[in-house]
């Protein structure tokens, strides 16, 4: 069964060659950590096994883009003891994945040759609305508003996936006078209800900042919930404090009259080993400050692109207090493409944890339009009466579709995933096969074009994932009967358990 043992155990830091000598006083002090977060090669290559081909290939990455004007590569030693001494073969159960199994906490915290590829990342511009921010307030919905307090690389790891490749309108040092434009609109729009109060990570920013924020929100009357966007239970788990919780606490509701404002995490795990008893007694900390924690996963190629991982995520978090809340689209980012798996597939996986999953486990499953366009629900597709005789899996068409925003704007021809010439796919492929030193391992799903732009075909489609019932019994680590399905109906074994009960200490009760 697979919830027995659940939480994942990091390698021991003691017997990683950069961190033997360190003292736990300063492996769980989160100064020590981000003082020693991973921001070289150099460091890297102490922590993970790397050939020197691949060394010098994340140099020339890393270089590039810092050429490019990012700051591509920030670790904590906290979340690199999360990926396997072999990033390339890791210790995870060969059911998932096989032998295309690549670390996920290396794919998302280390760029590879592959965020180099596939520039061209199709349509997504024709959608651009331009700017939706006032100061640091920026606005999608009629009730709701992100306000970005930390400067745009505050972040305590940085993930390679992350929108940050993108200007979400804040890629500017976030300074005091932003902010305060910010919190003036969000008093001045009375329909506003709830803040986002966001980053980067809201939890890196000086407490002097978090705590005047938190205080000109509690006197706005019309702000009933405010949301604390972090990673940090994820990357920096020890930098949860009790003092951080008790500021949280006590300055969101500083100035509040009548009814206390609702404050709650949102978090971002996007896999099973990222569930460790750090991680979880973070969870525990803030609970007991009355703060309910909710979860956004990205559903990303290499990463949790499987059915079985995905449902181990979503139940293990909230066996921990994390209540699964999204699983999102990955953005369609110049650099970031080669992390998107095509919208059909996640909706059958989700199709797929339907009744197996408690419906508080299963996230909604979501894409965020670009250009402002916000949040489009994917499922469910199972009440369809237009197309009766046709499942899902059927229905799996090209990679374009018609999609309706939350405000009715109707978009033709939304493509999920990114474009590329077939020479420029034949030579991503060689170019990773080499990196990771086998083949069939990088499996991009790319939609693969002519020089003019028309529609080729889609890369790795054509073997959609399909579960029989007893399947998904196994992987799901369920106890099964003779006809390879878990128990659902007592009533049809209650002689057996009759007989099993009268000797059984519950009896004797
Ligand atoms: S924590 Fe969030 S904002 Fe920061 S790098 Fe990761 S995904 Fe991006």
């Amino acid at each position: 069964m697979m919830h027995k043992e659940f939480i994942y155990h990091p390698r021991d830091f003691r017997k990683i060659e950069l961190w033997k000598n360190v003292k736990d006083e300063e492996w769980y002090n989160p100064q020590w950590q981000l003082k020693n977060s991973i921001r070289s090669v150099d460091q890297l290559k102490h922590v993970i096994k790397l050939n020197d081909y691949q060394e010098q290939e994340i140099r020339r990455v890393v270089d590039e883009l810092e050429r490019q004007g990012k700051d591509p590569l920030r670790i904590t030693p906290y979340y690199a003891s999360l990926m396997d001494e072999d990033p390339f073969h890791p210790d995870i159960p060969l059911e998932e994945k096989g032998n295309k199994r690549l670390d996920p906490i290396f794919w998302q915290s280390v760029p590879t040759p592959a965020n180099l590829l596939f520039p061209n990342t199709g349509r997504e511009a024709s959608m651009n609305e331009g700017s939706r921010s006032y100061g640091a307030a920026y606005q999608r919905y009629p009730n709701r508003v992100a306000l970005f307090v930390a400067q745009n690389t505050s972040c305590a790891s940085y993930c390679v996936h992350c929108q940050r490749a993108k200007s979400l309108d804040a890629t500017c040092d976030v300074n005091i006078e932003l902010i305060n434009k910010g919190l003036f609109y969000i008093n001045f729009n009375k329909n506003i209800d709830e803040v986002l109060v966001t980053g980067g990570d809201a939890l890196r920013v000086s407490k002097k900042r978090l705590q005047y924020v938190l205080e000109e929100l509690s006197k706005m009357e019309h702000i009933r919930a405010i949301r604390i966007a972090t990673r940090v239970p994820v990357v920096l788990p020890m930098a949860v404090t009790d003092e951080i919780l008790t500021l949280i606490k006590e300055s969101a509701n500083r100035y509040t009259k009548g009814p206390e404002k609702y404050v709650y995490f949102m978090t971002h795990v996007n896999h099973y080993k990222e569930i460790t008893a750090d991680f979880a007694a973070a969870i525990k900390r803030i609970n007991s400050y009355g703060f309910t924690v909710r979860n956004q996963t990205v559903f990303l190629n290499h990463v949790n692109d499987y059915f079985v991982t995905l449902a181990k995520t979503f139940r293990r978090m909230f066996w921990v207090g994390v209540h699964p809340y999204y699983l999102l689209q990955c953005h369609k980012e110049k650099g970031i493409v080669h992390f998107i798996s095509p919208i059909q597939v996640g909706q059958i996986y989700m199709k797929h944890m339907q009744g197996w999953l408690s419906g508080i486990v299963r996230p909604n499953y979501a894409v965020n339009i670009e250009g402002g366009g916000g949040k489009v629900l994917l499922m469910p597709l199972n009440y369809d009466n237009l197309n009766i005789d046709l499942k899902i899996e059927d229905k799996i068409s090209e990679s374009k579709a018609k999609v309706y925003t939350w405000d009715d704007k109707e978009i033709f021809d939304y493509e999920a995933l990114g474009r590329a010439t077939p020479d420029e796919y034949n030579k991503a492929l060689r170019i990773m096969d080499k990196f990771i030193g086998r083949k069939g391992v990088f499996v991009p799903k790319i939609i693969l074009i002519d020089n003019n732009g028309n529609y080729i075909e889609t890369t790795n489609r054509t073997k959609l994932p399909t579960f029989e019932k007893q399947k998904k019994a196994v992987l799901l680590g369920y106890e099964t009967n003779q006809s390879g399905m878990p128990i659902t109906n007592p009533a049809k074994i209650s002689k057996k358990l009759d007989e099993l009960y009268q000797k059984s200490t519950f009896s004797k009760k």
